[in-house]
């Protein structure tokens, strides 16, 4: 077994896409990395539709050509019917031919990640949890872990909803959303209606989206606007005759903001610092794009002696902008389908 790093320059915590971005770019700039992740190896989980635009990102961190070995289906568009109408929104096309979207499985699209992280210098420790963090009068932060304590300069926090970091420093989210809970399941069997594209359907009540993530396997989610108003069966009908594949989920998917998404000596970076439902389709690519920044500032502090404080309110600037743009065009989006209590400004509180 490899002898491990007591102190490393960067402690990641979650090792989601945002937790292992944030690792691999840490690598590729000569950081010592140590990132911790409390599940022993990596689960399926939703977020398994990427938009074509994630590939130059996963290019840049080195598994672009890898990406073939995770994927189950590809599209080239979704098959959208929002407040009436129906269309194929396509992904855009070049020369190549048409941008086809990724449907990958998340287990194996987590550990590529996590793979090319330790291909980086990275050392992962699978099934070891923060608990505590500490800084000590040096301005290191001592970080107490179920596998001992870590010291280290700057600590990144991508453990998505659980909000680790958030909650150890008293950090309200603000909301910017009506409360939102998105219900999920799979389904196996043959529909070949999904085959082509996946569907998103909206209607005053709220929406549903079915996609195929592999041959044979279907997955749906439906977001009710009125929480008191779900809908008894969630299960969309082309995929009520197939056989459902474990249990129905639910998460909380209202819009937040962490009150800070960074500080002296700290990053938050994917879920944990910004969420919208995935009616957004991106939350995966803006984990990579958030635990890339953490990575690439921690750097700019650490190796090329950048003013923390800059680096804190660039990555604040970038993230909060991002954000607004985001509330704004998914408001209106919703606004199409007749439902209120979406801003009408994306003004920040
Ligand atoms: C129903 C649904 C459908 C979705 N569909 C899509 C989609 O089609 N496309 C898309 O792009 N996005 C989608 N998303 C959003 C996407 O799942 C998330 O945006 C993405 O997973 C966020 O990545 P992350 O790295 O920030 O967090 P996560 O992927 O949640 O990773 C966080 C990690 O931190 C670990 N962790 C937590 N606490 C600790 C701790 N104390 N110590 C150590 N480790 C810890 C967790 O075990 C976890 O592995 C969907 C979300 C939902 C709910």
């Amino acid at each position: 077994m490899a002898a491990r790093r007591v102190d490393p320059d960067v402690l990641i915590v979650g090792g989601g896409p945002a937790g292992a971005a944030a690792a691999i770019q840490c690598g590729l700039r000569g950081l010592d990395v140590v990132l911790l992740e409390r599940e022993g190896a990596p689960r399926d989980k939703p977020g398994e539709a990427l938009h074509p635009g994630v590939e130059p990102l996963l290019g840049q961190l080195g598994v672009a050509g890898r990406l073939d070995a995770v994927t189950g289906a590809r599209h080239a568009g979704v098959w959208i019917e929002w407040a009436g109408g129906r269309r194929f929104e396509p992904f855009g096309a070049d020369a190549g031919g048409p941008w086809r979207g990724f449907q990958v499985r998340r287990r194996d699209f987590d550990a590529l990640l996590l793979d090319r992280a330790r291909e980086v210098g990275a050392e992962t420790r699978p099934g070891c949890r923060a608990i505590a963090l500490q800084r000590g009068a040096d301005g290191r932060w001592r970080v107490e872990t179920t596998d001992g304590p870590v010291a280290c300069a700057i600590v990144i926090d991508a453990t998505g909803s659980a909000n680790w970091l958030a909650r150890k420093l008293r950090l309200r989210a603000s909301e910017h959303s009506p409360p939102l809970v998105a219900r999920y399941g799979y389904a196996e069997g043959s529909c070949p209606a999904r085959d082509e594209a996946p569907s998103l359907i909206g209607e005053g009540a709220g929406w549903t989206w079915t996609a195929r993530v592999a041959p044979g396997l279907y997955q749906w989610v439906r977001l009710d606007l009125e929480e008191r108003a779900q809908a008894a069966d969630p299960v969309p009908a082309e995929l009520r005759g197939l056989a459902p594949r474990g249990r129905e989920r639910g998460a909380d998917v209202t819009w937040r903001l962490s009150a800070a998404a960074a500080g002296p000596g700290w990053f938050i970076a994917g879920d944990a610092a910004a969420m919208l439902d995935p009616a957004s389709s991106h939350g995966v690519l803006k984990a990579i794009m958030s635990g890339m920044m953490a990575g690439h500032l921690s750097a700019r502090v650490l190796r090329e002696g950048a003013a923390p404080a800059e680096a804190v309110s660039a990555y604040r600037e970038w993230l909060e902008g991002w954000f607004a743009a985001d509330v704004a065009r998914l408001s209106e989006f919703y606004r199409e389908l007749g439902v209120s209590g979406f801003a009408a400004e994306a003004a920040l509180a």
